[in-house]
């Protein structure tokens, strides 16, 4: 998934619940953390665990009694966990690293065709491939497209819309 709806799913959902401007934007920054790790010469690394996108959460709860630490990291963690969610919805990821060194990814899919009756089919698929760390020679992704603009757009729009 393209780094600006990773940034514009957590920032719309931190603005939904109420949430001020600078903890979504920080939601959205935790969002795209994740996927530095293309720096490293490596994609869908460990970053991809949730094992490790709770770590900001947990140290929120550690410093809870400073609650300016606590909101920054939990907003950082809710960006970082629906990070992996949604790899682990559009591909293979380390989702439950290092409890499995397999790469996860769930395929749903609900079909719609309309012939002389129309039919609907349901799929639904737990894939799974023996994690490799995510190493690469090369890479290539888009860092957003057009469709992912305006949907990132609507999000923001409408959850600014929504804000009490
Ligand atoms: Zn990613």
């Amino acid at each position: 998934m393209e780094p600006l709806l990773h940034l514009a799913i957590p920032a719309s959902l931190m603005l939904l619940r109420g949430g001020r401007m600078r903890w979504a934007f920080l939601a959205g920054l935790g969002g795209t953390l994740p996927d530095f790790d293309v720096f490293f010469m490596v994609h869908r690394s460990v970053s991809h665990s949730l094992s490790i996108a709770v770590i900001p959460l947990i140290s929120g709860v550690m410093l809870r009694r400073r609650a300016y630490a606590y909101a920054a990291l939990s907003a950082i963690a809710l960006g970082w966990i629906s990070h992996v969610m949604l790899d682990f919805i559009s591909g293979l990821t380390p989702v439950i690293w290092p409890l499995s060194n397999y790469y996860y990814g769930l395929v749903f899919d609900l079909e719609f065709r309309m012939s002389s009756s129309p039919i609907i089919t349901l799929d639904a698929q737990l894939l799974e491939e023996v994690y490799d760390y995510g190493l690469f020679k090369s890479f290539e992704a888009p860092i957003f497209t057009a469709e992912g603009l305006a949907l990132s757009i609507i999000l923001i729009l409408i959850a600014i819309a929504g804000r009490r």
